[in-house]
């Protein structure tokens, strides 16, 4: 079977024929990347385009360029556009359509609901790329039908997206899910947010690859090289091992505190697939004495999980419906 190149996707459109009809605009910005795409009515991408954020010069120029430029290829290809979703990083208050700060990305209060809506003159929806994700997975992906649940990407940081009734919580001060920080070893190694012991320390590709440097491995392996030498190098398995069962033991926190229905990891450090999996869902399972453990499951939809949900909030903000299991992933091989 040949995989589905990625942001590629044609379904419901027959080959040779300009795509026609209304569409949503959908961008995920990124620390190094701004990934754009136009999603037809079947959920399916038609266009997309990925451009470096430009965070040491113009960032929010950069994005609004992006957004313009989406719009008229969109026009271009023969569809109209209904609407603009963008997610970012950060503290991001959706309600007002300001991102407060995202510090990878150099944003500080910039209004960018009005400035898109400035440019574009469509309904515009801003929103948390964590969150955003948990949107996706929520309507077509590894939560579909289920009211609650979590996802934790996996990836430079950790942090947590809590489903509840469908719907992302954001948190008082829009800052809900930070448990990359939460601590599961008390007085243990040192993080960069000041605290010991944090989650981020041990399991986060970019904590393992740290860890992994300072106690003495060859620094220049990332959290991937890492995964792929744990069977051979002791001190990679050593790493490895104690990533996994941090995890563990966060997970086990979040399940007494939520009783989700199922836990999804995303991110890159879910590549490792059952190399990662077994090891945590054992973890889990003896971090819990009393109560059965929620299956723990890999993302549907992995990287593009944030853009996806920034067309489904567009779609929203353009007062169209999202029926269940729009923009589902393309299946990697035949399936039931
Ligand atoms: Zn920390």
């Amino acid at each position: 079977m040949t995989p589905p190149v990625s942001g590629t996707r044609s379904a419901g459109s027959s080959a040779g024929e300009p795509p026609t009809g209304r569409c949503v605009l959908a961008v995920d910005v990124g620390a190094t990347t701004m990934k754009g795409a136009v999603f037809g009515e079947d959920g399916g991408v038609r266009h997309s385009v990925v451009v470096p954020s430009r965070a040491d010069g113009d960032p929010v120029g950069a994005l609004r360029e992006l957004c313009r430029r989406l719009h008229a290829e969109a026009v271009a290809g023969g569809a109209a556009p209904a609407g603009i979703g963008v997610v970012t990083p950060g503290i991001v208050d959706e309600a007002a359509g300001l991102v407060r700060y995202a510090s990878n990305i150099r944003f500080r209060d910039v209004p960018l609901r009005a400035l898109v809506h400035d440019d574009l003159g469509l309904p515009v929806v801003i929103g948390h790329d964590a969150r955003a994700a948990g949107v996706a997975e929520a309507v077509a992906g590894a939560g579909r039908g289920l009211a609650n649940f979590l996802l934790l990407p996996l990836g430079t940081g950790i942090a947590a997206t809590v489903v509840l009734d469908g719907q992302p919580v954001p948190g008082t001060a829009w800052s809900a899910g930070e448990v990359g920080h939460m601590p599961v070893y008390p007085g243990g190694e040192p993080c960069t947010c000041g605290q010991r012991g944090c989650l981020e320390v041990y399991a986060s590709a970019g904590g393992l690859a740290r860890r992994y440097a300072r106690l003495g491995g060859d620094p220049g392996l990332d959290s991937r090289a890492i995964a792929a030498a744990a069977a051979t190098d002791p001190l990679a398995g050593e790493v490895w091992d104690t990533a996994t069962q941090a995890l563990g033991i966060a997970l086990a926190t979040l399940t007494l505190t939520l009783d989700p229905a199922r836990i999804v990891l995303g991110g890159g450090l879910a590549e490792a697939g059952a190399q990662l999996f077994d090891p945590v869902r054992d973890a889990l399972r003896a971090a819990l004495a009393w109560r059965t453990a929620p299956e723990v499951v890999p993302s549907a939809f992995g990287a593009q999980a944030a853009r996806v949900g920034a067309a489904i909030l567009a779609r929203r903000a353009a007062g169209l419906a999202v029926p269940d299991g729009w923009a589902a992933p393309v299946p990697a091989s035949v399936g039931s």
